[in-house]
């Protein structure tokens, strides 16, 4: 599947917000944006010029798209499937897009970034419900089991991205035990319990494809 193969911190950079894409860099001082950076192919010294409101929803649209690691197609067909079910488009295009197994193998820290995540997922490191699964893009049910095969489970970058479960745990809508390397998605969380990802704003995203 294709996939984007530029320079990471760019798109950070194009945003001027840390999407977080990169790992342990993102919280160190190497993060161009704690360095403030400009965007790229601007003056720093420029003023900001003023976006139009197609602009401003374009640019939700593509950090939030960033963030999981998607392509436009992919996140075409995630937001189409959002408005199709029942109840409030942005809250079911968030809610999709937690239950990415890429995102979850993240979230439980079986990965230091989403697109480690993704490797794993796609080299079959890992399973759902106890069956090897390598379709990054699968999606999660409330009560799946994730795990680590067990021959994957001393990998170097498991193990490293696994210190993160004891500085900070994970969310509440996640189980985890690190000495197993398994856990469980208890429940699609709502767009309230995702704290991290700042001030996205998915009505502006909403707009856009309604267009
Ligand atoms: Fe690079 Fe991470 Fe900083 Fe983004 S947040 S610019 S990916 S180091």
């Amino acid at each position: 599947m294709a996939r984007y193969t530029g320079p990471v911190c760019r798109m950070c950079r194009v945003e001027q917000k840390k999407l977080m894409l990169k790992g342990s860099r993102c919280r160190s001082d190497k993060c161009p944006i704690n360095k403030k950076r400009a965007a790229p192919g601007k003056d720093p010294k420029a003023r900001p010029g003023k976006r139009s409101d197609h602009g401003l929803q374009l640019r939700e649209k593509q950090k939030l798209k960033r963030i999981y690691g998607m392509l436009e197609k992919q996140f075409r067909l995630f937001f189409d499937r959002a408005k199709r079910m029942p109840g409030i488009t942005g809250e079911n295009l968030f809610a999709l897009l937690e239950r990415r197994l890429d995102n979850v193998v993240y979230r439980m820290r079986f990965a230091s970034s989403r697109s480690q995540a993704r490797q794993l997922v796609l080299h079959g490191h890992v399973c759902v419900n106890g069956k090897k699964i390598n379709i990054p893009s699968y999606i999660v049910n409330p009560e799946d089991e994730i795990s680590i095969l067990e021959e994957s489970r001393k990998l170097a970058v498991i193990r490293e991205a696994l210190k993160e479960y004891t500085k900070s745990g994970v969310m509440p809508w996640l189980s985890v035990d690190p000495d197993e390397v398994k856990g469980k998605f208890l429940a699609a969380p709502r767009r309230s319990d995702i704290t991290d990802l700042g001030d996205i704003k998915e009505q502006m995203i909403i707009e856009l494809y309604s267009k």
